[in-house]
């Protein structure tokens, strides 16, 4: 049944955002109603929900957060919903982070449009010195609607360091009508004097059942499609709501497993014109991740785990890759993949590090 999605795909809601290489139980009840169309969705992290949303209603938000964890489980979409509840007219205790949901100003942060609101994208893949004295300026202004201004800056591990040590003025010298929310995959990249200045919020990958959840309530993804996906997402709500809205994804995902299969019967030259092929094609740490969960399931076979095989729509092609591969092989090309992932966050060169990493796959026997 590999590929045949058909029915899967529905209506398109946008959604911003290395994997737990486990299963996650969730620990929480699960929303099962639909959402309110103007409150700004936040799945999983309910910890971190209670208490930002005890932040609102006592009036005694910090003037920074920075809200770090893997890519795609959610942190910019908290960051959003942080600051409609920041800056609702009524805010109200309950489900979310107290943002009401009918006021104006929370219409208007749900649509993208409260003049309040400032996103502020690494351009060009990095956030340069220029976007942060825009901000500083705007940050001068009074707000508004309301109260209150918040600033949301994505990826601050994207920031140069004239950037990060221009915005570490107003982070020390804080307007009180000024809310800084920054999100980063890594805290440690980050400049020691920016991570003091801010009350950072550790998130998690959300787990499988959350997700789940998520998928079928609020972008109506059918029952065993949002299982599946919950399953290979390792926790990225973001990735699931991408694959399930737009079917190129599934399909790029589908042929780069079949890549991980092929390979183990490539001679070391076609490893390299592989290598240099995916490197030229494909988003490589899209590629490690998926392979990443594949070669997991296989090893998860190897050992009878079949119950915790994610792939659970190619369970026959797990199967015959465990029985073909040595289990050493496996587990040491997982290995390889992950230190790949970490490498490709520095500043090696993908290409080698991709050729480094297809010949250590493993030989079919
Ligand atoms: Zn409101």
């Amino acid at each position: 049944m590999a590929g045949n999605l058909s029915g899967f795909y529905h209506s398109s809601v946008p959604e911003s955002e290395l994997l737990l290489v486990h299963m996650v139980k969730c620990p929480q009840p699960i929303p099962t109603a639909m959402p309110d169309p103007t409150l700004i969705p936040v799945y999983g992290h309910e910890w971190a929900q209670r208490l930002l949303q005890s932040a609102v209603l006592s009036g005694r938000a910090s003037h920074a957060y920075l809200f770090v964890g893997p890519d795609q489980i959610g942190k910019t979409t908290m960051a959003r919903a942080f600051a409609q509840a920041l800056t609702c007219e009524s805010p109200q205790a309950g489900a979310g982070l107290g943002a009401c949901g009918r006021c104006r100003a929370c219409r208007l942060a749900a649509e993208g449009g409260h003049p309040d609101h400032r996103m502020v994208e690494p351009a060009g893949g990095q956030l340069k010195i220029e976007q942060v004295r825009d901000l500083i300026q705007e940050a001068m202004l009074s707000p508004v609607e309301g109260r209150t201004k918040v600033f949301i800056i994505p990826s601050f591990e994207r920031a140069n360091l004239n950037a990060a040590n221009a915005l570490l003025k107003t982070l020390e010298e804080p307007s009180p009508t000024t809310r800084i929310l920054l999100t980063s995959n890594e805290s440690s990249s980050l400049l020691a004097t920016i991570t003091s200045r801010c009350q950072t919020m550790q998130l998690r990958p959300v787990p499988a059942e959350t997700v789940a959840a998520a998928l079928q309530t609020h972008w109506q993804t059918p029952e065993e499609q949002a299982s599946l996906l919950a399953g290979l997402s390792g926790g990225r709500l973001g990735w699931a709501v991408q694959v399930a809205t737009q079917p190129q994804l599934w399909q790029r995902h589908e042929s780069q497993l079949q890549a991980a299969q092929d390979i183990v019967k490539q001679s070391v030259n076609d490893r390299l014109s592989l290598a240099a092929d995916l490197v030229k094609e494909t988003d490589v740490e899209l590629l490690l991740r998926d392979w990443l969960m594949w070669w997991r399931d296989v090893m998860l076979a190897q050992q009878g785990c079949l119950d915790l095989v994610v792939n659970r729509n190619r369970l026959g092609e797990v199967q015959s890759l465990a029985r073909n591969t040595r289990p050493g092989e496996v587990r040491r090309f997982i290995e390889a993949l992950m230190t790949t992932a970490g490498y490709l966050r520095t500043n090696v060169s993908a290409q080698l590090a991709v050729e480094a990493l297809l010949l250590k796959a493993p030989i079919a026997s």
